[in-house]
């Protein structure tokens, strides 16, 4: 129960034991036009939604270097490792970076973006550059708020990572007008690392039209030019393609909007079950991720807990990274998750810590809460 790679349905991982098909062939020409269809309806976008191969970062590095020029100043929000990437990203590429910050468990707050914009009188900023669900922390930002505040500024477009929170929950891409939104295939999308995918709104393609950063592998114009043709630039990972139709299928079954109701109760019914154990949740009340929850134990070794509950009950937590290691332990319930993995992953915390006689409540306590909203909110 790590936030990535999630886990994989069984006839997702059956579909790639196949031999590859030639990537210039007819049937992976439709492989190509149906999985694109199915990208569009996902995002909620008519624009284009290119797929790449290569990790999250691969997309987010594309949608940076695809509509942006050297020395263009963005603004970029952080609030956590993944906040911290694009900071570096951005840098890395000789942008004029103005950094956001919010302390890591707190949101990125959208007045701080409304003053910085406002104040561009001269409409110099040409991009805001921010993490939607922050997987280190369990935060979700705000994205809808601080995407309106771009709106109004009208000159800069909006680089979303929405690694963790697309398939997670609402983000109509056309309807709030987010011109790039980036994602990865071991995330939400139920299939394993190697794909990921940008989308573009047509602001972001007039924008490309005068990026000058350097890029080969991942020029999206390349990508959009044989998309149309239902290809692909370069030989991709054409089993993981397998993959892409049989989960994004899967998704289609389920319906966009059973499946963001799926993870707003996993969310609610995972952090009720913490709280009532008597732990404190990392992320502020209100913003935490549908995706991911971190939990912040009082007076134990946060890696302590995920060793235990590993060797006894083989559930993979995933830990604290740079100084909330020890500090907090993250419970992912992103994608391929039911009822029964939460019921799993509570109970056996609230197990783990009563044989460390750390449980601060009685025994129950907590599965009785999780229980009480997975059946109340079904
Ligand atoms: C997983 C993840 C990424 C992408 O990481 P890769 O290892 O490059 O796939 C980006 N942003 C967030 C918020 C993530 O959770």
């Amino acid at each position: 129960m790590i936030p990535g790679p999630t886990p994989v349905p069984e006839n997702v991982l059956n579909c790639m034991s196949k031999h590859p098909i030639g990537h210039r062939s007819g049937d992976f020409q439709e492989l190509v036009e149906k999985t694109t269809k199915q990208l569009k309806w996902l995002h909620q976008t008519n624009g284009e939604v290119l797929t790449i191969t290569g990790s999250g970062t691969a997309a987010m590095e594309a949608g940076i270097i695809n509509t942006l020029s050297k020395g263009d100043e963005v603004i970029c929000g952080d609030n956590g490792k993944f906040g911290e990437r694009w900071v570096k990203v951005s840098k890395a590429y000789g942008l004029n970076v103005k950094v956001i910050k919010a302390d890591w468990g707190q949101p990125l707050d959208p007045n701080q973006f409304k003053k910085l914009l406002e104040e561009d009188i001269n409409k110099n900023i040409k991009a805001v550059i921010m993490t939607h669900s922050e997987t280190s922390t369990g935060v979700i930002n705000d994205l809808q708020a601080i995407n309106h505040e771009v709106k109004n500024h009208g000159k800069a477009i909006m680089i979303a990572d929405c690694v963790t929170s697309l398939g997670a929950c609402n983000i109509p891409m056309d309807e709030w007008g987010i011109d790039v939104i980036a994602s990865g295939s071991q995330k939400g999308y139920m299939i394993p690392p190697g794909l990921s995918f940008v989308a573009m709104s047509k602001k972001a393609w007039d924008a490309n039209a005068v990026s000058n950063l350097p890029k080969f592998y991942l020029d999206l114009k390349l990508y959009l030019k044989t998309v149309n043709k239902n290809s692909n630039p370069f030989t991709p990972a054409i089993n993981l393609y397998f993959a892409l139709e049989e989960s994004l299928t899967m998704m289609q079954k389920e319906g966009l909007n059973n499946i963001f109701a799926r993870h707003a109760r996993h969310r609610n019914a995972t952090q009720a079950g913490m709280k009532a154990m008597g732990f404190n949740l990392f992320a502020k009340e209100g913003f935490g991720s549908p995706a991911i929850t971190a939990v912040q134990p009082e007076d134990i070794d946060a890696e302590s807990i995920r060793k235990s509950i590993k060797n006894d009950y083989d559930i993979l937590l995933a830990g604290g990274q740079d100084h909330l290691k020890g500090k907090i332990f993250r419970i992912g319930h992103l994608g391929f998750v039911n009822d029964r993995d939460i019921i799993s992953v509570v109970s056996a915390l609230e197990s783990t810590l009563d044989k460390m006689g750390k449980l601060k409540s009685p025994v129950g306590q907590g599965i009785a809460k999780t229980i009480s909203v997975l059946n109340n909110e079904s």
